[in-house]
């Protein structure tokens, strides 16, 4: 039996619509993988929702005149959408607003507290001296105390990727109105995260398979580890279970502390909202389990560092020693897989300078795979990377298109004008068996690096086979072999039998086109199946709901192995699996694109 997988994917903060920069850091990469587990045999939870505490959702939602309740079930709906459109298979992707959410953040805080890593501490916290009203870190910006970076934040150096406090900047000013902040005494609860270092170094060690660079910057921050305040002045929140705080109104989990552990609530709703409700314990507590964990760089500290401090928390394995708590011994992550940046003229997407590309206006035009294929090929995957249309445009026309969309094509329409049906061999060359052969290696050449969540080499394998393929019916010619219809017939079933093979291959990265081409080789059923929204309600509140993006993949038929075709089914014509893209978009690209100069 294979072991149980957990795909933990980063969530998405529900302050705005996903743009593409968002999408191949956390979801096209964590899809691609989650897919190809499960048709190797895995069983796969893979889990994430909206992040929808703190400051800039309270923020947002005074610029859109919405309460922060409102304006989190806007967004929760809106980038679940774009989740779903993308075909992310999920099985729960859900909201940190939610009963059980707010019960496990405090189960897991109470193990923490009981075990001794939580101490109270008094602070200087930053108020806005013209409102009176609590500055968050991230509203703070000033220069950074350890590498002299000009626009740190009040929580973290962008540029060095230290955590920080915000008394330490240098000439701080608030980035909501330019003012200097004003430092008040204020009481906090910390994470004594340093208890934890020389376990984390060890465990770190062990990590040789993680990407070079997400290793070296975990371990080089493992020296810097200082307690790390969990809760805020804020009223959007978690409330806090200890006395003297649970009614506190202006004391709340700090919005990092309850998101993270949002891997662990939705395990755990999914868990209760599939009938049994321990069900999630096979991915967290069974030492046989994985976790992979899947984000954008900005994101690395979190899953590598902060996030197994809190589970070595609750376990009570850190320098304080305890007892496990409510959830037994959790397991740590097995790789944290994180993404560069996709940038666009070399700097981030950024909403507020118009230098954004929207999920959702992507897909209306240029539907799912080709961004899903876009990503997995070209994308930030070990380096920043620029998005350009003239790639996309030119991946897409001469690599789906023309390459794979055209193999298909002509493989079915060939045999269905000549056949009708899937043509008999007889008589195979060693020209067709090597062809075959190549195709056959390919899974283990292709499968063995998306289990590393080497998607571009993945992609790369899997489209050197349909290159093959194309050649060898170009030195084959079977349209020329009118006078020997059985040698035709052998041709044209080696080539079904490779685009057969090629599409197995290519499903992780292309689901939607990949269902096509088992259609178009007459195939019936589900083979890629696809996430869908249902509303369901809250488990714990009443008379609240809110839309969940889940799926019922067991029963898809794609599996991770080659599968001989069979003889005589029925073939229909084909219809183009890749629509040809304008040259022209790959100028500026569409009309609503941003222009960039
Ligand atoms: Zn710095």
């Amino acid at each position: 039996m294979s072991a149980p997988v957990l795909t933990a994917v980063a969530w998405p903060y529900a302050n705005g619509p996903r743009h593409i920069g968002h999408v191949s850091g956390f979801g096209v990469p964590s899809d691609v993988f989650s897919r190809y587990m499960r048709m190797s045999g895995h069983q796969v939870l893979m889990v994430s929702g909206t992040d929808e505490h703190g400051t800039p959702i309270s923020v947002q939602a005074d610029k859109e005149g919405l309460s922060t309740r409102e304006l989190a079930d806007k967004y929760n709906r809106v980038i679940a959408e774009d989740l779903q459109g993308l075909g992310l298979s999920y099985d729960l992707f859900t909201r940190t607003t939610t009963g059980n959410h707010y019960r496990v953040v405090q189960d897991l805080f109470s193990a923490l507290w009981k075990n001794g890593y939580v101490t109270p501490k008094t602070q200087m916290g930053a108020i806005s001296p013209s409102t009176g009203r609590t500055l968050p870190d991230r509203y703070i910006e000033g220069t950074c105390p350890i590498c002299g970076y000009d626009g740190a934040r009040g929580d973290q150096c962008d540029n060095c990727g230290n955590q920080l406090d915000p008394a330490d900047l240098k000439n701080p000013r608030s980035r909501i109105n330019g003012e200097t902040p004003k430092f008040v005494e204020t009481e906090h609860l910390f994470l004594d995260l340093p208890a934890f270092a020389e376990t984390l170094g060890s465990w770190l060690s062990t990590r040789t398979e993680w990407r070079p660079n997400v290793l070296k910057f975990s371990q080089n921050l493992l020296g810097d580890m200082r307690p790390r305040a969990i809760t805020r002045d804020l009223d959007w929140g978690v409330p806090v279970p200890l006395d003297g705080w649970r009614d506190a109104p202006m004391k709340r989990f700090y919005v990092w502390f309850d998101a993270v552990i949002g891997y662990l609530s939705a395990s755990v709703e999914w868990a209760r909202r599939s009938g049994d409700p321990d069900a999630w314990k096979q991915f967290w507590t069974d030492p046989s389990a994985q976790g992979y964990y899947f984000m954008g760089k900005d994101n690395i500290v979190f899953h590598s560092l902060i996030w197994p401090s809190l589970l070595l928390g609750q376990n009570g394995a850190g320098d304080r020693g305890g007892e496990p708590g409510r959830f037994g011994t959790l397991n740590l992550p097995t790789e944290v897989v994180s993404s560069e940046y996709l940038t666009m003229s070399g700097s981030k997407f950024s909403t507020s300078r118009g230098t954004v590309i929207y999920v959702r206006d992507f897909l209306k035009q240029f539907g799912p795979d080709t961004l899903r294929y876009f990503i997995s090929v070209a994308g930030p995957e070990n380096q920043d990377t620029d998005f350009t249309w003239d790639e996309f445009v030119r991946r897409s026309n001469f690599e789906l298109a023309n390459e794979w969309g055209n193999l298909v094509n002509r493989s079915v329409s060939m045999a269905h004008k000549n056949v009708g049906a899937i043509p008999r061999p007889t008589a195979p060359t060693a020209a067709d068996e090597q062809l075959k052969a190549q195709v056959r290696a390919a899974f283990d050449t292709v499968g063995a690096n998306l289990r590393r969540s080497r998607f571009k080499a993945a992609a790369t394998e899997a489209m050197r086979v349909v290159g093959a393929a194309n050649k060898y019916l170009s030195d084959e010619e079977p349209w020329k072999r009118k006078d020997d219809p059985e040698r035709r017939d052998t041709i044209l079933h080696t080539a079904l039998q490779v685009v057969s093979d090629a599409n197995t291959l290519l499903t992780p990265f292309l689901p939607h086109s990949a269902q096509k081409v088992h259609e178009a080789l007459g195939g019936t059923g589900v083979w890629a199946a696809q996430p869908e929204i249902r509303e369901v309600d809250d488990l714990d509140v009443p008379d609240r709901g809110y839309p969940v993006l889940t799926g019922d993949y067991a029963g898809e038929a794609a599996k991770w192995e080659s599968v001989d075709i069979e003889v005589g089914r029925p073939l229909a014509k084909p219809s183009p699996l890749f629509a040809k893209l304008d040259a022209e978009l790959g100028e500026n690209g569409p009309e609503w694109a941003p222009i960039v100069t």
